[in-house]
Parts: structure tokens; sequence; C-alpha cells
């Protein structure tokens, strides 16, 4: 637990006893970055919105670790920690919470489908990533939960939207995003690209209130956002597609 201090949380934005927290999980990390010297981002953070999302991180953690081919990062995780996470007491119930979303494709045997983007507690754990990565960039802040929109990335963002959004990381081989505030589609405030471990990407949309996010998805809006995004034009992308 680190150190306490009186603060306006950075998630919710009451005045509370905080602490510095990680927006990228520190469980997302490899052993051998635990001594990194790279300044992490962190925020400050109350005990209401810290508490119980731990278990969710963990599992966001596995299941994008054993989704596609894994870089050093992932292979180093799965070496330690995430197989340390499956062995110890609630392990069985881990690996059954990452079966769930895994479901055997029948054209190739033996390999399974992973489907991030249908599990609420990886998409919560992902839009928590985004309020802390808003407040970080001096865009709005404190956000609600259901203010923000994130899904797994079906396709690939076509190459002129990606060169309108802001590149930045959390070291490249973990986390590394693209952001851009919005103007032309009226109530989505800001749109990011987040890709974990270089290759699982989700999508996610910040709106200016839960009520206009609830509205948009309510006619449909929400999704041709999406579909406008993830047209494909000509596959070049730099940021490489995942089938949720
Ligand atoms: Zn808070």
């Amino acid at each position: 637990m680190g150190k306490r201090f009186v603060a306006r949380c950075a998630l919710c934005g009451e005045v509370r006893l905080s602490t510095r927290e990680h927006v990228i999980p520190r469980g997302f990390y490899p052993p051998s970055k635990a001594s990194s010297r790279i300044q992490r981002i962190v925020i400050p953070a109350c005990g209401p919105c810290n508490n119980g999302t731990a278990d969710d991180d963990v599992h966001l953690r596995n299941v994008i670790s054993i989704a596609g081919t894994a870089n050093a990062a992932v292979t180093e995780l799965w070496d330690g920690p995430i197989r340390r996470s499956l062995r110890l007491g609630d392990g069985p119930r881990r690996a059954a919470e990452m079966m769930r979303i895994m479901t055997p494709p029948t054209e190739r045997p033996g390999m399974f489908r992973i489907y991030p983007g249908k599990d609420a507690r990886i998409l919560r754990s992902v839009r928590k990533i985004v309020r802390g990565l808003s407040f970080h960039h001096g865009l709005r802040w404190p956000l609600d939960d259901d203010q923000v929109f994130c899904d797994t990335l079906r396709a690939p963002v076509p190459t002129v939207v990606l060169n309108h959004m802001t590149e930045a990381h959390a070291e490249p081989d973990i986390m590394n995003y693209r952001y851009a505030t919005v103007t032309d589609s009226p109530g989505i405030e800001s749109g990011w690209l987040l890709r974990f471990y270089e290759r699982t990407v989700f999508i996610g949309m910040v709106f200016e209130s839960a009520q206009e996010k609830r509205r948009q998805e309510t006619i449909g809006e929400l999704g041709r956002f999406e579909t406008r995004l993830e047209t494909v034009i000509n596959g070049e992308t730099g940021i490489p597609s995942v089938r949720d």
C-alpha cells in the first residue's frame, strides 16, 4: 500500500484519502522490468475507486496474454506471475473464467478464439485505464465509468484516422496507445486505441456524459461511429487488428 494523502481523485473527482496508482496495473509488467527507472504513469486515486478492481486487472492481463504470438514480456509473464496466478488458491476459478471466453473454432483444431470484448470485467478494466489516461493527458476528468465505451478492435483503423491521433506509450512492448480529441461527432469527446503487448487492441470512446453515451447506444449511433473508425482502407495501419 503506497503513501496516503488527501487529493482530488483522478477517477471520481472526490477529495479523499488517496494513493498514487499506476494507470497500467503493475502486474502488466514482467519481473525484469520491476526495477525499471522509466517513469510510469501514475494518478492520485481514492480507495473506493481502487478497491475491487485488482482481480479484474489480473484477469485482463491473463486473457490478453493468451491472445496471439507472445512477445518477450508476455513470455516472461507466463513463466512467472501468470503461471503462479493460475496455480495458487483461486487459480482454478481464474482458469475457468479464462476458458469461458475461449471458443474452439472448428477450422483449426486445438486453436482457440478469445473474446475479451465479451467479458464485462475485462472491459471495465480497460475503461479504467482510459479514464486514467484522460486525466494524465489533461483531457476531461473525472470520468464516470459509464461515460466511457470500450471494445476490442475488430478491423484495422484507417491510416487517415491514425494520423490524426497522438501516439504515446507506457513502454512500447507493454502498452502503446493513440488518442485524439473528437470534434466532428457531437457528444463524443475523445477516441482511444490501446494496444497491449504489441498485439491486442481495444478501442475507447469518451462521451460528454453517461446519458449521451446511452442515447447514442440506443439510436445505434455508437455502432455507426465504431464502423466508421474501423472501415478498412488498404490494410496498412501501423496498428495490427485483432478479431475479437
Ligand atoms: Zn475516486
